[in-house]
């Protein structure tokens, strides 16, 4: 297993963790087997959203003895109440869903303490304005009950506004190809839509994200990794063709940001699958070429980083420069100085864009039909 820092968290999180949602209406052999399998694989860092005592308990009692090997994001405002789970910012009861997680799981303190499930950017506004929730997020944070704020969100603008907010380390948040070409929407629900005649390219906020992460070193986890599974059948990819899960996952952590994709396993064999992304040839892993032959071929002419123009006649990195190009670009275009950190990055790549000698020979091999001299020529412009 790879190991990838979670930003400014300094976090060494697994590439592949377990996301848990399918084990509610598991056993609790099931749900043993499922965590010592993700175990085997070297996995680390798993997402709790679920209030559900049941599972808590089982999930807690799985990694009793393996605590310490395991970076837990648990959500602040995922209750358990009348029997079903209930979101909510009442301060009191997040207190006792909190507890009640501490408890089941045997712990005294969570690694990512998440603001649960924020898609309003007008709910956001009201957290972020302060209030017996904000203030009891900042107790366990100032306690050491948690060590780092996290939020999950589906929706970029909200993600934005976190970021700017200073109050995060870290989002998780939904990634996939199908989600990358949709409009920012507050309906987790029109993410699942009928996307038609809609498809137009990378949606900006979604790319403002990634970027803004990126400048303010947020590291992001990944859920939605499958687009509910949509993006594995192609009778409801809104592609037209299916992917494989190791493409979806290669897809999400080639995202710029992006350390972790958590995945709800539903059984041992698919742990086995995704943990199989460790060690995948460059033909399993290639999302692009499928993307790019796809009935719906919606990204033309936009760099997914997918490295298939390799090998530069002189070396550059060619997914790398076009990668620290479009971080950089957005913010000067805005008339703000060029970014320090995204500058370091692209200086300290071994060979720079100014070595390209428009050879030509890198164009061909794009599948999204990238100009990628011209790009070389705009990478030497803006970083020199
Ligand atoms: S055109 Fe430039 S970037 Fe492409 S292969 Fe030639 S030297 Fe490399
Ligand atoms: S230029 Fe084309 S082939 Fe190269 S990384 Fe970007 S999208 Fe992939």
């Amino acid at each position: 297993m790879r190991y990838r820092r979670l930003g400014r968290t300094e976090l060494q999180v697994s590439e592949v963790g377990l996301g848990c949602e399918w084990l509610e209406h598991k056993d609790e052999a099931e749900v043993r087997a499922i965590v010592e399998r993700a175990e085997s694989h070297g996995m680390n860092t798993m997402d709790v959203w679920m209030s559900d005592p049941r599972v808590r308990s089982m999930l807690g009692d799985a990694i009793r003895d393996t605590r310490d090997r395991w970076f837990i994001q648990g959500h602040i405002g995922s209750t358990w109440q009348d029997g079903q789970y209930v979101r909510t910012r009442d301060a009191e009861a997040c207190k006792l869903a909190f507890d009640d997680m501490l408890e089941r799981f045997h712990t005294d303190h969570i690694d990512l303490g998440m603001i649960h499930y924020v898609d309003s950017p007008e709910e956001l506004r009201q957290i972020l304005a302060g209030g017996a929730y904000l203030d009891y997020v900042h107790e366990l944070h100032a306690q050491g009950v948690i060590d780092h704020v996290g939020i999950s969100t589906h929706n970029p603008i909200c993600g934005l506004m976190a970021i700017e907010s200073g109050e995060v380390d870290m989002l998780m948040f939904s990634v996939n190809p199908a989600y990358d070409m949709k409009p920012a929407s507050d309906d987790i629900e029109t993410l699942f839509g009928d996307y038609g005649d809609e498809i137009q390219g990378m949606d900006a906020d979604r790319l403002e994200l990634y970027r803004a992460s990126e400048r303010a070193d947020i590291g992001i986890t990944v859920m939605k990794t499958f687009a509910g599974g949509r993006l594995l059948d192609p009778e409801r990819s809104p592609f037209g063709v299916a992917l494989t899960p190791v493409q979806c996952m290669h897809y999400a952590l080639t995202r710029p940001a992006v350390s972790s994709v958590l995945i709800g396993y539903a059984s041992v064999d698919q742990v086995d699958e995704c943990a199989s992304y460790e060690g995948a040839s460059a033909e399993d892993l290639d999302y692009a070429t499928a993307l790019a032959t796809a009935p719906a071929h919606p990204i033309s002419g936009l760099c997914t980083y997918c490295g298939h123009c390799a090998p530069c006649t002189t070396g550059i990195s060619i997914a790398n420069v076009n990668k620290f190009f479009d971080l950089a670009e957005v913010q000067v275009a805005k008339g703000e100085p060029l970014p320090a950190l995204v500058a370091d990055h692209y200086h300290a790549l071994e060979h720079t864009a100014d070595e390209c000698i428009a050879c030509g020979a890198c164009e061909p091999r794009c599948p999204f039909g990238v100009p990628i001299i011209e790009r070389m020529e705009a990478a030497v412009a803006l970083f020199g």
